[in-house]
């Protein structure tokens, strides 16, 4: 890795259970970068509506939900709705069941992709998401789209729900993961899609270690 560029972005999408946070996560500390976790943004304004009772199809309400709610991560990334610790409850059945709808309103995704953009403006990022190569940041220096087999997916997720003590069964994450990608790839604002010149990598076969090298090893900048 050769750095002579002062600020990067690098942007990693693709659908739920392809290891995208975990491979962001080492990326970020390995290349001295900020981590931004997009899907958690959705996940805490999702929470935030669910609690209020605020149902997808209310735009008054989800107006003034995404005036008044304040989201912001903590040192550990750890998510803060209104100054209070939500991050094994964005992690939860509830919200995973419930997000894709909330996901899909075009407000909320203007005003997070607003905040993304200001985020990444400031420091040098690497982003996880779903529409980050394609709307957030379409000149990201560097873009990858990660597949899996939907199999393997429910699997990772399911023993990383066991390791946080959340309980879904691999049946009803399977489920979720299949009607997320659904609804994920086929709303009409920002789409679940990989961008033209985005590089594909098929993590099936692979260890956390083997994406995170493949990433490594393409991400060069000679300025
Ligand atoms: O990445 P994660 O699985 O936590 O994302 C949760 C959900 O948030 C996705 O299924 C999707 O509906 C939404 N999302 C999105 N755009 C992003 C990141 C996440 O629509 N950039």
């Amino acid at each position: 890795m050769n750095f002579k560029k002062s600020h990067i972005i690098i942007a990693i999408d693709g659908p739920s259970g392809t290891g995208k946070s975990t491979t962001a996560k080492i990326i970020a500390k390995d290349l001295n970068l900020t981590y931004l976790d997009t899907g958690a943004m959705y996940r805490a304004i999702t929470f935030a509506a669910l609690e209020e009772g605020i149902t997808p199809d209310d735009k008054i309400g989800m107006d003034q939900l995404l005036k008044s709610t304040r989201i912001r991560f903590d040192e550990k990334n750890q998510i803060l709705i209104n100054g209070i610790l939500r991050e094994k409850e964005i992690r939860g059945k509830e919200v995973s069941q419930m997000v894709s709808p909330y996901s899909a309103i075009p407000e909320v995704r203007s005003v997070l992709t607003e905040w993304q953009r200001e985020i990444g403006n400031e420091q040098s990022c690497i982003l996880d998401g779903r529409d980050i190569g394609t709307v957030v940041f379409p000149n990201a220096d560097f873009k990858f789209f990660l597949i899996t087999d939907l199999k393997v997916r429910a699997q990772r997720r399911f023993l990383e729900c066991q390791e946080k003590g959340i309980e879904m069964s691999l049946e009803d994450i399977e489920k979720n993961l299949t009607e997320r990608d659904r609804i994920d790839s086929s709303r009409a604002t920002a789409p679940l899609r990989k961008a033209d010149d985005a590089v594909e990598i098929d993590t099936t076969q692979l260890s956390i270690q083997e994406q995170v090298k493949k990433i490594e090893d393409r991400v060069s900048v000679v300025a």
